[in-house]
């Protein structure tokens, strides 16, 4: 074998020993839609623990939401609700392709992540005060959701992450619009709550987009 050869077979031998190496066994192994044999180039540490919070983070959406349906039997709760627990379902999706756990737990209210525990106690409490204090909470659950979002497809090298990330960021954009419509109609401007007054503006000054 000739230099030229010998090269050309150890990049060879390192292109194909890098990805091999680094997926490891679990990704591999990766659930139904990775199958197997198919090699699903895994997540970094960030972008799993990202992943995996937000599983929890649109569950706890989902749960402040069904929680005010119940208190004030009032749109746009329900229709909302409905909404988070497809989205819930969307990352549920890419946890099973990339081999990781499922953090959410069964019963509503019930958080694994301390800070989101804590957080949906305060913003139940809350919006069980008034139908309007309920529809502000609303607002400021997808302000952060937005924030988050943004910052998750900023920091993923995964195109069907930022993809997810995408949908779920569309759907956020339209609850944030269905909220502050809601809070206006009874006679109140919304207001920027985490957001700046700019972005906040820009998306509920522009009509709903496809996607929930
Ligand atoms: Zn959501
Ligand atoms: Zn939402």
């Amino acid at each position: 074998m000739n230099i030229k050869m010998n090269l050309f077979v150890m990049t060879l031998a390192a292109a194909l020993a890098g990805p091999i190496g680094f997926l490891g066994t679990d990704a591999l192994a990766a659930g139904p839609q990775g199958g197997r044999g198919v090699r699903v180039q895994p997540l970094n540490a960030d972008e799993a623990a990202t992943l995996t919070f937000m599983r929890e983070e649109e569950k706890m959406a989902r749960d402040v939401y069904l929680n005010m349906a119940a208190r004030w039997a009032q749109l746009p709760f329900a229709n909302i609700a409905k909404s988070e627990q497809q989205h819930m379902d969307a990352i549920k999706a890419k946890l099973d392709r990339y081999g990781l756990p499922d953090p959410a737990l069964a019963g509503i209210g019930a958080f694994r992540d301390t800070e989101l525990q804590v957080l949906y106690d305060g913003l139940t409490d809350r919006g069980e005060t008034a139908y309007l204090e309920a529809l502000w909470v609303g607002g400021l659950i997808e302000e952060v959701d937005i924030e988050d979002l943004d910052n998750a497809i900023a920091a993923t090298s995964h195109p069907d992450l930022a993809q997810v990330y995408g949908n779920l960021l569309r759907g956020s954009r339209n609850h944030l619009r269905a909220f502050a419509s809601a809070i206006e109609r009874q006679g109140v401007v919304y207001q920027a709550q985490h957001l700046d007054q700019e972005t906040v503006d820009a998306i509920i000054d522009s009509p709903m987009e496809r996607g929930k």
